[in-house]
């Protein structure tokens, strides 16, 4: 049987519509104070318990138009007085709302109107926009009555106005989905392990299961993941793909490998779009984000459409192209990057993106009901980072220094914070500074503080400031995470050193809110995936990094074997030496030696990691007494990117010497330095982390948790930075090397366990006692102290 009427070939949510029919003018992203979306959605509540009986909260809604199906949820309807309320929540006064804010509400409230007006078979409605001041609770209500024949006018133009748009992206969608179901693996075949990899990403991507999956280096992780994930998005129906990386260069060979892709034939269908940091990419760091101050703000919504429609046939919209066209537009590159996450297939991304507590990826994929599947690329740095997204700190000077250039207006209440500093000094339960709850005085301080800032700003918005607002923004972010404060996070009190540039030269003090297991914050973001799929060389044990992250229960793991053979790497362990820090004054000596035998014995180019900088030179100069015809350069603190390339441009094939690093640095991972570039590395720690206060609290909350306290705390971390650092040496199938792990605790069988399968492990005998007896000599069989084979 056929039908007249078309089949609807695109469905698209009422907000979605109306911000790209109906938003013109500024950008603004001066401080608007909008409540979190916690806030708002209590506000709607508030506002649905005040209305009569029989109001109809959340009324679900859709209606067509040409084949556009549009669908929605009004925020409320009261049958008796047949009206629709659009609520909006707010803080500050509505007459500093831009125009273009409030000509997008009055189009969303009409469309929801007619299409209750079309669900109720209502004649006419009363069409209301609801604003909710989240401070004082109080309403104001701006309302108008529509003819249901106005209404649908006013859809079907807004319909009219996407509808081009819409069919062009029905198109987009099956071209994209034909020639993905066609995508061929980019090389002559799967090298060994990336065939397994694939298999397991796609049956994780059918089953809607979450996938785990540690692969060595050198297998092709990246381009493996792309492609199980692309094969299997037409059947799972995805809407988008983010590919999220710990680092830069991590989005680099994302989109590396997606080239590879694109390039097969029939080229698959597919948008691509890279994301940066807004610092990264704005055009005027010394503006803020509006018309009246920025350029590229101006008239941003007036020029998005023309920019938008350029984006789209760019295809691959990394960095500088997004930047070229939103330059030639005179728009802002980097809001433009987030209007494209609407339109693009894959986004490449910062973990940030996605798993942050403010993160854009989520908000949006969650506000247009988006069917996701997500990649976390080197994912064990998800910990560390995720810790940090959790975690907060407020340092006294900054509030001192704010206190001496507020406007009048602030003084008072920043006064009353600086003596709130005080009384935390006091109220530290123990010596170690911390606190046993959040300090309740001190954070309702700090929220009137944000309420004062908040009303003096919406007052008067050419005095932000820029330090007021970084203040703010640090501020707000500290009290959203007091709100979410559990066992999960401690609060503590430190003193640090005194600000740069101060005369008196007295320490600071920081309140810090520390996170020290991101799970129950990470957790909502695994669920909302479809599929996700995380993977990395160093992810042992599975049940740590789960319990860590909040992986889900029903995730599935993954263990590729390595395509690299025992015979390229020669695994020692020094089992009589100690770095223990009592033991390294008496131990410096037998490592320096070892690491100039086999120098020796074989020339080239090694890395030597050590647990801290201090160590570190003290090697260094414990090797050029003893040694001194050995060529040696070193990490060095804060090093520029610069003097990073500088000091990996050392490694060339026909070199020899040691470069000095410091374990879990920038040279510890992400480096690459095959063939004679690197023939071996030493390792002189277990990496973990110092015994400290916060270390001890969290071992102590680990070990009731998981009952794992230690391993969870210091040795599962710490063996990872090794694996990591020893793993910069076998980089191919060709390559060969060696590793030293000089402390004798690398072969207790607890840490062997936690080494890779195939390493070929064995001991060799050296001592601190032996070597400091005599110092030029070894009790190293000299037949273990050979070329890499
Ligand atoms: S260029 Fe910078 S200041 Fe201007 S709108 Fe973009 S991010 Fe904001």
């Amino acid at each position: 049987m056929t039908s007249d009427i078309p089949a609807p070939h695109h469905t698209v949510g009422v907000r979605a519509l109306c911000e790209f029919t109906a938003k013109a003018g500024d950008l603004d992203h001066r401080f608007t104070p909008t409540p979190t979306a916690r806030q708002g959605v209590a506000g709607h509540g508030v506002v649905a318990r005040r209305r009569p009986p029989g109001y109809l909260a959340e009324v679900s809604v859709a209606g067509e138009h040409g084949g556009l199906r549009v669908r929605g949820r009004a925020d409320g309807y009261d049958p008796a007085s047949q009206r629709v309320d659009e609520v909006k929540t707010h803080r500050g006064p509505l007459d500093k709302m831009p125009s273009n804010h409030r000509a997008l509400h009055w189009a969303q409230a009409k469309v929801y109107g007619w299409l209750l007006c079309n669900r109720f078979e209502l004649d006419a409605i009363e069409v209301a926009l609801v604003y909710f001041d989240i401070s004082s609770q109080s309403e104001t209500v701006v309302s108008e009555r529509h003819t249901a024949h106005g209404l649908r006018a006013f859809f079907e133009a807004q319909c009219e106005r996407f509808l081009s748009w819409s069919r062009q992206e029905a198109a987009h969608a099956g071209a994209r989905a034909e020639s993905l179901r066609a995508l061929r693996f980019p090389h002559a075949g799967f090298r060994a392990g990336q065939r397994s990899l694939a298999e397991a990403v796609y049956r994780a991507a059918v089953a809607r299961r979450c996938l785990v999956a540690q692969a060595p280096t050198g297998i092709g992780k990246t381009v493996a993941t792309l492609f199980a994930l692309l094969k299997a998005w037409p059947g799972q129906s995805f809407d988008k793909l983010y590919f999220l990386t710990a680092k830069g260069s991590g989005r680099t060979v994302a989109l590396d490998a997606l080239a590879q892709l694109r390039s097969t034939q029939p080229a698959p269908a597919l948008r691509i779009l890279e994301l940066v940091a807004r610092i990264s990419a704005c055009e005027h760091p010394d503006k803020a984000c509006h018309g009246d101050a920025c350029p590229l703000a101006r008239g941003f919504y007036d020029r998005l459409p023309a920019a938008r429609r350029q984006a789209i046939e760019a295809s691959v919209l990394d960095r500088e192209a997004l930047r070229t066209i939103a330059l030639e537009h005179r728009i802002c590159p980097y809001y433009l990057g987030q209007e494209m996450v609407l339109w693009a297939d894959v986004v490449v991304g910062d973990f940030n993106h996605y798993f942050d507590i403010n993160a854009f990826l989520p908000a949006i994929a969650a506000t247009h009901e988006w069917r996701i599947a997500v990649l976390v690329d080197e994912a064990h740095n998800l910990l560390e980072r995720g810790r940090a997204m959790y975690s907060a700190t407020l340092l006294r000077s900054t509030v001192q220094t704010l206190r001496r250039s507020a406007p009048a207006a602030l003084r008072r209440p920043l006064d009353r914070l600086s003596r709130r500093w005080r009384d935390l000094l006091r109220d530290r339960s123990d010596a170690c500074g911390n606190h046993s709850a959040a300090p309740d005085r001190f954070a309702a301080t700090l929220r009137d503080v944000c309420a004062a800032i908040t009303d003096h700003l919406a007052e008067q918005p050419e005095q932000a400031d820029a330090n007021l607002l970084a203040f703010h923004f640090e501020a707000l972010h500290f009290l959203r995470l007091v709100e979410l404060l559990d066992d999960h996070s401690i609060v503590d009190t430190t003193v640090e050193p005194a600000p740069v540039g101060r005369r008196r030269r007295t320490p600071d003090l920081a309140l810090n809110l520390r996170n020290l297991v991101p799970a129950p914050h990470l957790r909502a973001r695994f669920a909302a995936a479809d599929a996700c799929v995380l993977f990395s060389a160093t992810l042992t044990p599975f049940s740590f990094h789960a319990d860590m992250l909040g992986l889900p229960k029903t995730s599935a793991y993954l263990d590729v074997d390595s395509p690299f053979a025992p015979d390229q790497l020669t695994v020692r362990i020094a089992d009589r030496l100690s770095t223990r820090y009592r033991d390294r004054e008496s131990s410096l000596t037998a490592i320096v030696d070892v690491m100039a035998q086999q120098v020796a014995a074989a020339p080239g180019n090694y890395l030597a990691f050590f647990s801290s900088f201090e160590y570190l030179e003290q090697a260094i100069e414990r090797l050029s007494e003893r040694h001194a015809g050995i060529a040696v350069w070193a990490q060095s603190r804060g090093m520029t990117a610069i003097e990073r390339d500088s000091f990996l441009a050392h490694f060339t094939e026909g070199s020899s010497g040691i470069a000095f690093a410091v374990l879990g640095g920038s040279f510890a991972e992400g480096i690459d330095l095959p063939g004679r570039r690197l023939v071996g590395a030493f390792v002189a720690t277990l990496g973990l982390p110092p015994p400290s206060a916060v270390n001890e609290t969290l071992r102590v909350l680990l070990e009731a948790t998981f009952g794992a306290g230690y391993a969870y705390t210091y040795l599962y971390p710490g063996i990872q930075k090794v694996i990591q650092a020893a793993g910069r040496v076998i980089r191919s199938e060709h390559d060969r090397g060696v590793v030293y792990l000089l402390d004798e605790r690398f072969a207790r069988a607890e840490v062997r366990r936690l080494l890779p399968r195939w390493w070929s492990v064995e001991r060799i005998a050296v001592s601190s006692a032996r070597l400091d007896d005599a110092p030029t000599s070894s009790t190293i069989n000299a037949r273990q102290l050979s070329a890499p084979r």
